[in-house]
């Protein structure tokens, strides 16, 4: 079999899903299944809707057309802000988008218009993260201008945390939240005709709140990627009890082993990035390379099994180091992933899936 490879269980990513849509569904709360760290991979996000979740959601449009040239036809949103050059293949393939510019949600009134169609939009709202978002002060009059707009809906509200600086989702941020979704309501529920529908709280930093006992208030809907995926929640990277934090791994294969020096030798400047070697010297070791590097993974972001350690990696070698046996030229080694190395290895060429 081809290495290095992502060996992918869909069982267990499914059960993960459910999982999570069961315990939100407790709380009122649906969920956005994000799938932009498969790459778009149309068989996972039909693992996802199997385990009951909304909608999809991805942050890149060319994600999106892949999923629609598989003939996904569940709602799909863009979680991220278009680009003003993309907006006609925006309205094509996903069904709404996130939003913080009006000159975007123009721009994409006139294509929607042009391809007869109406076009959601999920107004995002900074909190204190910092990322994306309209100003709280800013959100009405924004919703007023947007009204105008032929062939534009509005959607929802959302809100976006954890991701930039790690601020916490919390009770005072995701109640500020809840309160912009009331005061959206009183001042246009005649030209909504009703209440705003989505409300969405966060991704899965935001578990930790929507478990607690505190009041979920209006949020409705959590957009989640990484907890479905790696079963773990993304604050303090804690394993989510119940979940599997391996339907996910990767395989790599063992290209030279021998015994070594644990210290280099000869004038010693930087590493190809900028390492410099540090540690005591630890005598001779039983060094081991893989073909897998930085350009496939993170190096400091997988989990390699008992009794191996990952020293360092350039960009096609990873060098690990095995005390206890010598491993055989050949010998395929497997690791759980995190979240940067699972994006890395999502979107190398070089790392094959097998599912
Ligand atoms: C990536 C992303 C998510 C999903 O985040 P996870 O931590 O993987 O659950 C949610 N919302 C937005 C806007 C995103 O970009």
């Amino acid at each position: 079999m081809s290495t290095p490879r992502l060996e992918i269980d869909l069982g267990k990513i499914e059960q993960n899903a459910r999982k999570l849509v069961g315990w939100l569904a407790s709380r009122g709360i649906g969920v956005t299944g994000i799938v932009k760290a498969t790459l778009g991979s149309p068989a996972i996000a039909q693992a996802l809707l199997r385990a009951g979740v909304k909608r999809l959601g991805d942050s890149r449009i060319e994600n999106i057309e892949e999923l629609r040239r598989a003939h996904i036809c569940a709602p799909i949103i863009l979680v991220r802000s278009p680009m003003l050059s993309q907006v006609g293949r925006v309205v094509r393939s996903a069904d709404a988008s996130f939003n913080t510019e009006l000159d975007v949600i123009a721009a994409l009134s006139t294509a929607a218009r042009h391809e007869a169609r109406t076009h959601g939009v999920l107004l995002m709202v900074e909190l204190g993260d910092l990322r994306e978002g309209v100003m709280p002060k800013d959100l009405l009059d924004t919703v007023k201008r947007m009204l105008r707009l032929p062939n534009i809906a509005l959607s929802g509200i959302g809100t976006n945390l954890a991701c930039r600086n790690g601020v916490r989702p919390d009770i005072s941020n995701m109640a500020e939240l809840s309160s912009l979704a009331d005061a959206i309501d009183a001042a246009f529920a005649d030209s909504l005709g009703g209440p705003i529908r989505v409300v969405s709280g966060g991704n899965s930093a935001n578990l930790d709140w929507a478990m607690s006992d505190s009041d979920p208030g209006r949020i409705d809907d959590l957009r989640l990627g990484e907890s479905i995926l790696l079963g773990r929640e993304p604050l303090g990277r804690r394993a989510i009890d119940g979940l599997s934090t391996d339907a996910i791994r990767l395989v790599a294969e063992v290209i030279e082993s021998n015994r070594k020096p644990s210290q280099p030798w000869g004038s010693v400047a930087q590493g190809a990035f900028g390492e410099v070697p540090h540690g005591p010297d630890r005598g001779w070791v039983r060094q081991a390379i893989l073909g897998i590097g930085r350009q496939d993974i993170d190096p400091d972001d997988i989990h390699a099994p008992p009794g191996i350690e990952v020293r360092s990696a350039s960009s096609d070698h990873l060098i690990i180091e095995c005390e206890s046996r010598h491993l055989e030229v050949g010998t395929e080694i497997t690791f759980e992933l995190g979240y940067s190395a699972l994006l890395r290895a999502m979107t190398s060429p070089h790392v094959s899936r097998l599912i």
